[in-house]
């Protein structure tokens, strides 16, 4: 079954062999067998058969009967188009959002710096979309690390399609799986990070950046919030390397009064008018995110962690809040 998306030039190349060397059946973790470029569930007893490709090449590795995504919504693809053209959109999104990152930075600058030691890392991101282009600078890691990037839609910037319930690879492939604003848009986040832990090497890094207090975006697709100690026990078999505020509470401000404003004027256009008036706010974010008191209040909170044998207890998970009360 070939499905439609129209193809990308200049798009990434669609799974090296060392990817495809590596996937699964989403659902029975079976050895995918190829035959002109379409792959096949290796195991007899298993229904999902043949996987659909896109016409960019890219495997489409999802169990559509356990999935929220349908096979009709996740294989449109756009090409990337111009440098100049992604810059200026960039430069458009960049004032329409008014969350500021006070961390993302320092983030991917310490995932990169402990990565270093490995030879050639290789690392996995869950839901990267268009942003997933930019991580291996953003990690500033060597050009042997190897980066794979999935999600649920077809892109150009996207290896292979998968749904984080399911991860299609085997067991042990990477050594760090990055879920940047992914594990909100999950039915069960838990089951994703014991995938994330599956398929994470023997003391493989984690990295989640979830939000908190933040009002619905994506519409039907999301379905959690973590408070920042509910997204620590989230990754309980995991050893802490860091955590702490992506988004801090001056966002959260800005963004209640603009949902106030277009709940009290009935209208999405209503709350822009408000933004102007919230920006000496967001001036502050930075100072207001350095306390245990913005841990309890923030827009979002970050985990880095490792893999581990280890899982915490209940009150071990209880002892771990940092916030200010
Ligand atoms: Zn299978």
């Amino acid at each position: 079954m070939a499905v439609t998306a129209s193809r990308a030039r200049g798009a990434i190349d669609h799974c090296p062999a060392w990817v495809r060397a590596t996937l699964r059946c989403p659902r029975c973790k079976a050895v995918l067998e190829w035959e002109n470029g379409q792959a096949r569930c290796g195991s007899s007893g298993c229904d999902l058969g043949v996987f659909p490709v896109t016409e960019c090449g890219q495997p489409v590795l999802i169990d559509f009967e356990n999935s929220v995504v349908s096979e009709e919504g996740v294989v449109r693809s756009k090409p990337p188009g111009d440098r100049r053209i992604r810059f200026a959109r960039g430069l458009l999104r960049s004032f329409r959002t008014i969350s500021t990152n006070v961390s993302g930075v320092s983030n991917y600058r310490t995932l990169g710096a402990l990565l270093e030691e490995i030879a050639e890392p290789r690392v996995l991101l869950i839901g990267g979309g268009d942003s997933g282009r930019d991580v291996r600078s953003r990690l500033q890691v060597k050009p042997s690390a190897e980066i794979v990037n999935t999600d649920v839609y077809a892109g150009p910037f996207i290896h292979l399609l998968a749904d984080g319930h399911q991860l299609p690879f085997a067991a042990e492939t990477f050594d760090l799986v990055i879920a940047n604003a992914v594990l909100e848009h999950l039915l069960d986040p838990a089951v994703a990070v014991a995938e994330i832990w599956r398929v994470l090497k023997a003391s493989g890094l984690v990295y989640a950046d979830t939000p908190f207090l933040q009002a619905v975006h994506m519409g039907a697709f999301d379905f959690m919030r973590f408070s920042p100690l509910g997204h620590r026990a989230l990754f309980r078999s995991f050893k802490e390397i860091d955590r702490g505020v992506t988004v801090g509470p001056m966002s959260v401000v800005r963004w209640s009064v603009e949902h106030a404003a277009k709940c009290l004027f009935r209208s999405r256009r209503a709350g822009w008018f408000f933004r102007p008036l919230t920006l000496p706010l967001g001036w502050l974010e930075r100072y207001a995110s350095r306390t245990p008191f913005a841990l309890d209040a923030c827009s979002g909170s970050y985990f880095i962690g490792r893999k581990s044998s280890r899982t915490l207890s209940p009150k071990e998970i209880v002892a771990a809040y940092k916030g200010g009360q």
